[in-house]
């Protein structure tokens, strides 16, 4: 914060123009991000990640700055502020509270152990070798609990809802576990029904070969008519697919391609574009740097990515308007004799597996539920991080009927708890029931929703999508803003019904 502001300045445009130059240069750390994961030469890694750390410091400086709490402060007091303004600083003063209640030994001390822990876990993982991660996943533990107690865990709460908030705020462990509990006891009879009904849609036309740029055309194509705006974005190739909503204007995608495996781009890149039409319909031009341009979750932000991967891309109104596009589009002989009904049930095979990342629609859930109840066992301290990979065995065995051959393909397949990310995983599930109930009013809302999906009309979607969520940013919280637009808090019922009412008749059960 600079002290060269004239005194008379009111303290709300003091604390917006101070917000608009932090997020100037988180902005530009993005861009550098971004840069690292697509085009970045080998060569300037070790000289990117100083450059990183650099930006990082100094927001965060920003971020913590006593100026920045004095201004708040003021704006409080401030009677004559709109409803926005207060719904602004009600953001600010809970992401200023929270960044201050750290001590910097422990910020210092969680940055170094997640760096090494992220180091030791993508060894440990090489090797399949969960005794040389357990150390680092107990510090890991150790420190969550550190930063839960620092931020405070709220009266009648748990350790893990302090952590929770870092992701989806608002939500509490206790109300996740038993939408999830309620969840899986409808979800894993089903899958299992469906597993042992021994049919399985024909998907083997997903793995024909096509050359990597006709892919490339055909993606872009469905992206730009879901409204993307290629004006005000990019969208590239790198190893991991994700959307960085990097400034205004500026918001970009990445897809992986592979010759034999054109359906996985497809979804995969209408997921990480469902996350960037958010990005890009956020206030961001007026508001950047303020808690109203930005999203209201990670949970949110993964209902828009889930509802275009999923409710749209695997509905069948959606193959009868790109069936003929991918056909001329894609151009291999083999494609050009199948119809909607053979793409519509083969998109939608659901097939146990032991990796998060490549399961179906309905699987994931139970690989989210399996790890949310995991760690909350493990910062609670009623599970010991050395018997962590026999109680993940048991849950792979109870819940997808598989046995785990070794911990790479069990235990250790993700990332996020080397990096310190525990509170991260149920944000992926809540995405799926906050998409199926708000489905539940887009359709209410758009009675001709499928002939509308049928005709690649997807304006009414996303005009939708854009008033009731979008344009709000974080003016409500996760739940408010469920509320607000169903009526009722979030529900299992609606992703239960939806998944029932596609997978029984595509099974036949
Ligand atoms: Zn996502």
């Amino acid at each position: 914060m600079s002290d060269t502001q004239p005194s008379d300045t009111a303290p709300y445009d003091e604390l917006r123009r101070s917000l608009r130059e932090t997020a100037t240069l988180a902005s530009a750390a993005a861009v550098l991000g971004w840069d690292q994961e697509t085009y970045m030469p080998p060569g300037a890694a070790a000289f990117r990640g100083e450059q990183m750390a650099a930006l990082s410091a100094i927001v965060h400086e920003r971020h913590t700055a006593p100026r920045v709490g004095e201004l708040i402060a003021a704006c409080e007091a401030d009677a004559s502020l709109d409803d926005e303004a207060a719904a602004s600083l009600r953001a600010l003063r809970r992401d200023y509270d929270r960044a201050t209640r750290l001590p910097t030994s422990l910020v210092r001390a969680f940055a170094q152990t997640t760096s090494r822990a992220m180091h030791a876990w993508r060894e440990a993982r090489e090797r399949s070798d969960f005794g040389a991660f357990a150390p680092w996943l107990q510090e890991v533990v150790d420190l969550n609990r550190e930063r839960a107690q620092a931020f405070g865990i709220p009266a009648g709460g748990e350790a893990y809802d302090a952590l929770l908030e870092d992701y989806e705020p608002g939500m509490t462990a206790a109300e996740i576990r038993r939408t999830f509990d309620a969840l899986r006891a409808g979800l894993a009879p089903l899958i299992r029904e469906i597993a042992s009904n021994g049919r399985r849609p024909d998907d083997a036309w997903q793995r024909t070969p096509v050359p990597v740029d006709r892919q490339v055309g055909f993606n872009r194509w469905v992206v730009e008519r879901m409204g993307f705006d290629f004006q005000a974005g990019r969208m590239d190739v790198s190893a991991h697919p994700f959307c960085e909503g990097i400034a205004p204007g500026d918001v970009r995608i990445t897809t992986r391609y592979r010759d034999d495996a054109w359906a996985d781009a497809l979804s995969s890149t209408m997921h990480e574009a469902g996350h960037a039409l958010y990005e890009q319909n956020l206030p961001k031009a007026e508001r950047f740097g303020q808690p109203l341009a930005e999203a209201a979750s990670m949970g949110i932000h993964e209902s828009q990515s889930r509802t275009w991967e999923n409710l749209v891309g695997r509905s069948r109104p959606f193959w009868e308007w790109a069936l003929p596009e991918m056909q001329r589009a894609l151009g291999e002989p083999a494609l050009q004799a199948l119809d909607v009904e053979t793409v519509y049930r083969g998109m939608n095979v659901v097939q146990p597996g032991l990796i998060r990342v490549e399961s179906d629609e309905a699987t994931y859930n139970l690989h989210i539920m399996l790890r949310f109840d995991l760690e909350r066992a493990l910062l609670a301290g009623d599970l010991a991080v050395a018997d962590l990979p026999a109680a993940w065995n048991d849950r792979v065995r109870d819940d997808l009927g598989l046995e785990v051959p070794d911990d790479a393909q069990g235990v250790l397949q993700d990332i996020h708890w080397s990096m310190g990310a525990i509170g991260y995983f149920p944000t992926y599930t809540l995405g799926n029931l906050y998409a199926a109930q708000f489905w539940t009013a887009i359709r209410d809302a758009l009675p001709d929703l499928d002939g509308q999906l049928r005709r690649g009309e997807f304006a009414p979607l996303t005009g939708w999508l854009r008033e009731n969520i979008h344009a709000h940013g974080r003016r409500y919280t996760a739940p408010e803003l469920c509320r607000r637009i169903t009526g009722r808090p979030l529900g299992h019922e609606p992703l239960l019904e939806y998944l029932e009412g596609k997978l029984r008749p595509v099974y036949g059960i």
